[in-house]
């Protein structure tokens, strides 16, 4: 058998699957992975949490590097990996797909957002600090670019972010939570995409096998966990996940 036969028949006896997606999903529909070399995050030093909120100068920053930076992000479609996945969880066969990314693509995709545990948040739209009240970044892109207006929640006059999680903010503590539930009530946890290294999300598949689940990593290059894994593929996450699952 060969490494997709392999996944194929992993996922054609599990009976309750989880993904877990990491910036290399995305890569291949053209979003850059911001900590790679290059990236996003090795040209600009981050924003804290902290200094975000208590500078306005800082909160003026943030959102000139987003307006700067969202294109790539707009003009993103789903792939062939996001669509595999989408297809397993409308056949009832994936429970939760947990993702450190912040696109949107796997709703996008067609994933209903309850099954979409996103632990970075969303870099899609905003929402308030004070009453979680979403705004929409479209409004915020016109007042901002227009007036030079920073964005106020209209319902409580709160700080309104992107509805990602930066440096230096707490980990969403119910996406945590639900996470964790998903991971040790499977029977098959896929990898996508993502070389592991951070914590905490990276313990998660360490969760998963301990609780005797299947592990299956696929992803371009080692990671740290591959010698855990019951199966390892390293290679295109589109092209292996639509011949496993049989979809374009
Ligand atoms: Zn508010």
């Amino acid at each position: 058998m060969d490494h997709v036969e392999q996944l194929r028949s992993l996922i054609g006896e599990a009976k309750r699957i989880v993904a877990f997606t990491g910036a290399g999903i995305s890569t291949e529909s053209g979003i850059p992975d911001f900590r790679s070399p290059g990236g996003i995050w090795t040209k600009y030093k981050p924003i804290m949490f902290d200094d975000f909120m208590s500078s306005e100068e800082m909160r003026r920053e943030a959102w000139r590097r987003k307006f700067a930076t969202d294109e790539v992000m707009l003009k993103a479609e789903p792939n062939a990996g996001h669509r595999a996945l989408a297809r397993l969880v409308e056949q009832g066969r994936m429970s939760a797909i947990i993702t450190q990314n912040v696109d949107g693509l796997h709703q996008r995709s067609g994933v209903p957002a309850n099954k979409v545990i996103e632990l970075h948040g969303n870099a899609t739209y905003a929402s308030c600090l004070d009453c979680g009240h979403r705004h929409e970044l479209d409004a915020i892109r016109k007042t901002f670019l227009g007036a030079g207006k920073l964005p106020l929640c209209e319902k409580c006059d709160g700080i309104v972010k992107t509805a990602t999680i930066s440096f230096g903010q707490q980990m969403p503590e119910i996406q945590m939570a639900r996470a964790q539930d998903e991971t040790m009530a499977c029977d098959l946890f896929i990898v996508l995409g993502s070389s592991l290294v951070v914590y905490p999300a990276a313990g998660f598949p360490q969760i998963a096998k301990r609780k005797g689940a299947k592990l299956a990593i696929l992803n371009r290059d080692p990671t740290d966990q591959d010698a855990d894994a019951d199966l390892v593929i390293h290679a295109e996450i589109g092209s292996v996940m639509s011949r496993a699952v049989g979809v374009n």
